[in-house]
């Protein structure tokens, strides 16, 4: 199959037809295709939309959580069932264009790139939101190395083989480009898109995506770069602290014990030491747990799907 096309959507009733409509008008004829639907435990009518939307067409594959898990479970439940050599992922909410579709599949296919991510060069948002987003892109952009200008845009497309060896979790979405770096594929450009208002309902995320998004940074690089071996981390600095907390009671004991000098325990070098080699010990036993996590995980993307179709 050519093209998996994946969307998200929670309490997008409004958008779904059109959106679909509008996608096939571009794919069909064109490409071996299905587009996956995921519904992330929406609360109004989405999930009939859809059952209606797929009757009688078997190109149309829909998941339904029986909760809302989030972006990142949506389009991990997408990504683990799609079957595209190519796959793109694209926001329910009309705010991307599917008349994109047609660039993203052919940089992957005859460029020969990876991942392909969409920029909203020119965006129909809010102020509040996309000042921080500056900020936030650029931060990121010097963390990961990797120079996008917006990491969070809904619209991307894939090689197949990357969506399947890249686990999405938390609030990962916003970094599927370093995921997929630190699995190896790193051949990733961006490309300018055409951005839209939104036309119905609402944004599902407000300012404290930044604040999450912030700790879901500092998470993926400490993963990236210590998840297979937590002990590398915390046993050096566990030990480090360990032993200059043991130097300094080491030293106050000579003083006592050579010099015979009173008063040691009002001397902050005793309770510094100490403290340095409590924090020492647990931060190396921090390191073993993690270890013994990193060794028995799995199991971790386990959302309950309640309804399928295809
Ligand atoms: N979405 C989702 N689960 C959620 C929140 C959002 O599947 O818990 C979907 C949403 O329906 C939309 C996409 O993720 O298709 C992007 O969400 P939204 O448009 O609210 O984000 P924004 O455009 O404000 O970044
Ligand atoms: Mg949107």
């Amino acid at each position: 199959m050519d093209l998996s096309i994946i969307i998200p959507l929670y309490n997008e009733e409004e958008s779904l037809i059109p959106l679909v409509e509008w996608i096939e008008r571009i794919v069909q004829g064109r490409y071996s295709y299905e587009i996956i639907l995921v519904d992330d435990g929406s609360t109004d009518s989405s999930w009939e939309k859809i059952e209606s939307i797929a009757q009688g067409k078997p190109q149309i594959r829909a998941f339904r959580f029986r909760r809302n898990y989030g972006k990142s479970a949506a389009l991990h439940t997408g990504f683990e069932n799609s079957q595209g050599d190519v796959v793109i992922t694209m926001d329910a909410d009309m705010q991307d264009s599917p008349d994109e579709i047609p660039e993203f599949y052919r940089l992957i296919r005859e460029e020969g790139y990876d991942i392909v991510s969409g920029w909203k060069k020119k965006r129909f948002d809010p102020l509040g939101k996309t000042i921080p987003s500056k900020f936030f892109n650029w931060f990121v952009r010097h963390v990961s190395g990797i120079k996008l200008h917006d990491f969070n845009c809904g619209l991307k497309s894939y090689r197949g083989r990357v969506v399947h060896n890249i686990e999405v979790y938390g609030e990962m979405h916003r970094y599927i480009p370093l995921l997929a770096k630190w699995a190896g594929f790193r051949k990733i450009t961006e490309k300018v898109v055409k951005h839209y208002p939104r036309k119905y309902g609402r944004s599902k995320y407000g300012v404290d995506r930044y604040i999450k998004g912030f700790l879901d940074v500092m998470s993926i690089m400490f993963v990236g770069r210590f998840g297979k071996r937590p002990m590398h981390l915390f046993g050096t600095l566990g030990v480090f602290f360990f032993i200059i907390g043991f130097g300094m009671l080491l030293y106050l004991s000579l003083l006592k014990v050579v010099q015979q000098t009173g008063g040691i325990d009002e001397r902050p070098l005793f309770y510094f030491g100490i403290l340095l080699l409590i924090v020492g010990s647990q931060t190396f036993l921090t390191g073993f747990l993690a270890e013994l996590l990193v060794r028995s995980s799995g199991g971790r993307n386990k959302y309950h799907i309640e309804k399928r179709i295809g």
